[in-house]
């Protein structure tokens, strides 16, 4: 089965004819075959991934990579504690919206979307407010493209004795880290980001010591961390309820494909030459990049709706769309645009064409809307 077009969206993504394929069988959920076979060693191969320290453990949470965010601070953060919400986006405002919608007391920092945080303020904050005990960042807030600074909040939140809670939906499996080394307690992922799975369920890292302390405090009973972790513990891989089951096979057939690619550093040189190709490519045609180049991350780009008149979002969507490629629009509060991004099974030569389809849904939408000779003549006009 071809697909009708490829998705340049950060998930879900583009996945291999061979992911897909894996979906094709049915699986019993208390056979050895899955629970060992396939649950287990997801488990453990997200663990290496992760880092190569041995004091982690893996969770799979049913759901979208939203539901995995909220059984953690769900269940990381107890009755008496305090979260603090570092907040340059969509993604880091729904954790304060999480915790408000579980009367959780949040501190929402919230900073603008286009710069890096202010570790500064994050220090006054942590510095006034004894009371804070958890600390939650998104490490690619995939509003923008923005990449966090996690390893800094980290050391920061842990020179406070802070639990850590990482949003590392978009950026796992795509940008090496070893989150052992970082010391990071909590990391939140999903199958259908970096690790090129399909929707339908995502994974928490966890310091094991961090997953004993969540029992007893979960305010969801499917959202249950912990109990959710016993299960697979105690049971070599069982799900509490019923398991995704064609989704965790094709997550297996994509944590294989990650190692014959060669592991997350060769995919995030991959990913790293796509990106790198799009921005080029883009400017070349006259886009603007809404951040500076080195606030930029491998998985996704955000540009400027152009100012020109013949512009329209909608119309080049379809353009594009008509031509193999989906892309998606931009969440910024403050500006207008559009996003990129070049996740998943997306390869240089994706770029290239994907960059001669917008030459095309351009040159159309210029002929139709002005007919002045030199726009029709320049191939690549500037808007
Ligand atoms: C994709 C994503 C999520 C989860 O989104 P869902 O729609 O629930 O899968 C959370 N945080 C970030 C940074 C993401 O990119």
């Amino acid at each position: 089965m071809k697909n009708d077009y490829i998705l340049l969206t950060p998930g879900p993504l583009s996945t291999s004819s061979r992911v897909r394929e894996a979906m094709l069988k049915d699986w019993c959920t208390w056979d050895d075959e899955y629970n060992i076979g396939v649950v287990e060693n997801i488990r453990q191969t997200l663990v290496q991934l992760a880092t190569q320290k041995n004091h982690y453990s893996a969770v799979l949470m049913q759901g979208s990579g939203t539901a995995s965010v909220e059984a953690t601070i769900g269940s990381a953060v107890g009755p008496t504690d305090k979260l603090l919400v570092i907040n340059n986006g969509v993604y880091g405002a729904r954790i304060a919206q999480i915790a408000d919608y579980l009367n959780i007391p949040c501190y929402n920092l919230s900073l603008p979307e286009t710069t890096l945080p202010d570790l500064s303020e994050m220090n006054a904050i942590l510095a006034s407010e004894p009371d804070i005990t958890h600390v939650a960042v998104v490490h690619c807030e995939t509003t923008t493209g923005i990449l966090n600074p996690i390893a800094e909040i980290t050391a920061l939140a842990k020179a406070y004795q802070k639990t850590v809670i990482v949003d590392a939906m978009s950026s796992f499996g795509g940008i090496p880290m070893d989150i052992g080394e970082l010391d990071i307690d909590f990391m939140i992922s999903s199958a259908n980001k970096c690790i090129q799975g399909v929707p339908g369920f995502g994974f928490i890292i966890a310091k094991k010591e961090a997953l004993k302390r969540c029992q007893g405090q979960a305010r969801s009973l499917s959202l249950d961390l912990y109990e959710q972790w016993k299960c697979m513990e105690e049971n070599h891989g069982k799900w509490r309820f019923t398991s995704p089951t064609h989704t965790v096979r094709a997550f297996y057939q994509a944590l294989q494909e990650l190692k014959q690619e060669g592991g997350i550093n060769v995919r995030f040189m991959r990913y790293h030459t796509n990106q790198t190709m799009l921005v080029k490519g883009m400017r070349d045609l006259g886009f603007v990049p809404l951040l500076s180049d080195e606030l930029h991350s491998p998985i996704i780009t955000s540009f400027h709706a152009p100012s020109h008149p013949a512009f329209n979002f909608d119309l080049f969507y379809q353009q594009l769309k008509q031509q193999g490629f989906v892309i998606y629009p931009g969440k910024v509060s403050h500006a207008d645009g559009f996003r990129i991004g070049n996740i998943g099974e997306i390869f240089p030569r994706d770029i290239e064409r994907f960059l001669s389809a917008i030459k095309h849904a351009m040159y159309w939408e210029k002929c139709h809307e002005h007919t002045e000779s030199s726009l029709i003549s320049d191939h690549s006009p500037s808007f």
